[in-house]
């Protein structure tokens, strides 16, 4: 069986974070293993307090796994913190860890900071490099750019400047334009698109931790970075069309569907 890991925070409410990611993974028949950076209070109405993980603890569960387990793929979610970051960098450089995914987490969809503002240059500049590919929504991709993005063109030129700082494919997600959402993805040759009629629902806590753990999980059952974009995104689109009604706000997509 292939073996997935997640390096990332607890959502209490089970739609984001490690709970989503893990259940990603079991939809996907691949094994999944967690390294639990933060730990958030949080329901389907936000986020309500945030306590960190040591960096010790972190290190301690990277290497421990590493060095028992051959992990064929990685999904990086919230890393919160600037040491945290630089952590999360040297192990998986020390254990030459593969088909990394790095989702940058920045702002939860209730607007609470699951990256510290302090933390995104360490973000681009530590975590950016080693990744296989990375998964900015707009909101992310205009931060780590500074660009400004309103459509499809400005996505192919912010994957491109985001290409230039290290990662080896991004793939800017359009979910949060207006338009359909279509995702750009550019591997340093070629621009792709990926699209998918827009849904209409609000329950969509949790979209992006699942696509990014779709990614790694495609990725580490052999798929090419385009077959693993493109199942990982019809993958979504199921689970955000058979998304729960579960608490008051806004809820979690179907990873089983
Ligand atoms: N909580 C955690 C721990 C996360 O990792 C994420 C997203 O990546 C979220 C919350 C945000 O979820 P959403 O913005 O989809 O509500």
């Amino acid at each position: 069986m292939k073996k997935v890991l997640t390096i990332a925070g607890s959502d209490s409410s089970g739609g984001a974070g490690i709970q989503a990611d893990l259940k990603t993974f079991s939809a996907h028949g691949v094994f999944g293993m967690s390294v639990i950076t933060a730990v958030t209070a949080q329901n389907t109405q936000g986020v309500f307090a945030v306590q960190d993980i040591s960096k010790d603890i972190i290190a301690k569960q990277i290497e421990v796994i590493f060095e028992d387990i051959d992990v064929d793929a990685v999904k990086i979610g919230m890393v919160s913190q600037i040491d945290t970051i630089n952590t999360i960098a040297e192990e998986l450089k020390k254990y030459n860890a593969k088909n990394i995914v790095l989702d940058p987490v920045m702002i939860s969809k209730s607007g609470f900071d699951l990256l510290r503002p302090e933390a995104k240059d360490a973000l681009i500049k530590n975590l950016l490099p080693i990744a296989t590919i990375i998964t900015p929504n707009i909101h992310e991709a205009r931060a780590i750019t500074g660009m400004e993005i309103k459509n499809i063109n400005d996505m192919e030129m912010a994957a491109k400047a985001i290409f230039e700082m290290g990662p080896k494919n991004v793939l800017v997600k359009g979910g949060h334009l207006e338009e359909d959402a279509t995702d750009v993805l550019f591997d340093g040759y070629e621009i792709n698109h990926f699209k998918s009629h827009r849904i209409n629902t609000k329950n969509t806590h949790g979209t992006g931790c699942t696509l990014s753990s779709a990614i790694a999980s495609n990725l580490a059952l052999g798929y090419s970075i385009f077959e693993a974009v493109e199942r990982a995104k019809e993958y979504i689109t199921v689970a955000i069309e058979h998304s729960l009604s579960i608490g008051k706000g806004v809820g979690p997509t179907n990873h089983f569907y």
